[in-house]
């Protein structure tokens, strides 16, 4: 063994790829019973609908050589992202765009005119310089549609008051004054066609590379432990980096979700792959509808049954899953300090999203990936 690889999701399987190609050999080792981390999905056994197991991922990227490295493994469906919100028992449409201020208004603003309706409700805090989340929220969009759309929305996702958070987080939404609902800005957006487990595996198919499942790297039984390889052979590890210096430097906080899937007895239950809730009282923040995410597959999928699930959202325990890095100030400051103890760890690389504690996307945790095989391993 040349590489071991601690963790298959998509930062772990890139650069097993990159070095079988280039005649190295890999282990891949992952405590969990299946490849891809959390882009795996599977067909939902009575329906063959497809349903991503760790909350729906879209890809989408502006990055040519992610994208022309992505498409080696799957072709990729003309899938556009769309996102609808239910506020107050009424659907609008997100990123916030002209349709929605419009429909919230009940008016019919022309761009110029809704440009200054936000900014007479948002003179209350530039957002440029906003100390949070809340802030930064009214100064982009201005009170009213704050509070509608986004206020209990965030509550309800970071279990944290919005003043209390970040002003980054927002940053993410796009608001636009034209009626284009695209929710990515990207170049390159799709879903792969033949799902996301195919891709994965045709990554791993190599003669070089060997994965082994259910293998925990800090299971002292096992052969390929922490204490058995550290020096003895390279590791690109993308576990959480907390956990892998047991914990010395605090624990960093994080989200974890809950799903909650259903098969129903409908065709279609809202005719959109996500509907979110902005409201306080329902305790979700949104549904998926999986069949949504592949309407060219209408051909194989029921008429008369549909999965969807409902997702919750709440502070992670060391037993959960980590989802969403929180980054509080107290977060920020156990990262350097992990920083230093990763930079005194001779030959283990940190890699991907639980190993660096970074919010990236699939394509991100894929460029990285690339940049540490050419840069750093190989
Ligand atoms: P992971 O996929 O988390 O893989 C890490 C692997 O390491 C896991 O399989 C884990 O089991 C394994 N591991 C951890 N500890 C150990 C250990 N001790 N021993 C052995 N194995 C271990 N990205 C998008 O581009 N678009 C989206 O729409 C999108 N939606 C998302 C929705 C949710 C709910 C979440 C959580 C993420 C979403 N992402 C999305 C991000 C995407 O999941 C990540 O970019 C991608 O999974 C990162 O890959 P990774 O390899 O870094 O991490
Ligand atoms: N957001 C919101 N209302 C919505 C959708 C998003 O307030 O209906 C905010 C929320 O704070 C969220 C952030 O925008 O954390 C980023 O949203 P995105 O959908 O990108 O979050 P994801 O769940 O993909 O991380």
């Amino acid at each position: 063994m040349d590489l071991l690889i601690v963790g298959a999701g998509f930062f772990g399987l890139t650069v097993a790829e990159r070095a079988a190609a280039a005649g190295r050999k890999v282990m891949v080792i992952d405590r969990r019973h299946h490849i891809g981390g959390n882009a795996y999905s599977e067909d939902e056994p009575t329906t063959g609908i497809e349903v991503h197991r760790y909350g729906a991922h879209l890809f989408h990227t502006s990055n040519p050589t992610v994208w022309e490295y992505v498409n080696r493994f799957t072709t990729f469906t003309s899938y556009v992202h769309k996102v609808y919100t239910n506020h107050h028992g009424v659907v609008f449409p997100l990123p916030i765009n002209l349709g929605t201020i419009n429909q919230f208004f009940q008016a019919a603003f022309t761009p110029d005119e809704a440009r200054a309706i936000v900014r007479e409700s948002a003179d209350e805090f530039d957002a440029k310089s906003a100390r949070n989340l809340e802030e930064r929220g009214i100064g982009l969009i201005g009170r009213p549609l704050y509070e509608a759309f986004i206020r209990d929305y965030t509550a309800k996702q970071w279990q944290t008051d919005p003043r209390d958070l970040p002003a980054e987080v927002i940053s993410r939404l796009p608001v636009r004054y034209t009626y284009d609902n695209r929710y990515f800005n990207d170049t390159w957006e799709g879903l792969p066609t033949d799902g996301y487990t195919a891709w994965l595996e045709r990554m791993a198919d190599h003669p070089n590379i060997e994965v082994k499942l259910g293998v925990d790297y800090f299971d002292d039984t096992q052969p390929l432990h922490k204490r058995a390889t550290v020096g003895q052979v390279p590791v690109v590890y993308t576990g959480p980096v907390d956990r892998y210096f047991d914990y010395a430097e605090g624990a960093l906080s994080w989200r974890t979700l809950d799903f909650e899937e259903e098969v129903l007895e409908v065709g279609d239950f809202q005719g959109t792959s996500v509907m979110n809730y902005a409201d306080a009282e329902v305790p979700y923040t949104r549904i998926h509808e999986f069949k949504h995410f592949h309407p060219e597959r209408a051909d194989r999928y029921p008429t008369d049954r549909t999965v969807i699930m409902r997702e919750y959202s709440r502070f992670a325990t060391r037993e959960d899953e980590p989802y969403y890095p929180v980054g509080t100030a107290e977060d920020r400051a156990g990262l350097l300090a992990y920083r230093r103890l990763v930079e005194g760890e001779h030959d283990v690389h940190f890699g991907g999203r639980l190993g660096t504690y970074q919010y990236l996307d699939m394509h991100m945790a894929i460029g990285s990936a690339l940049s540490m095989w050419s840069n750093r391993l190989a």
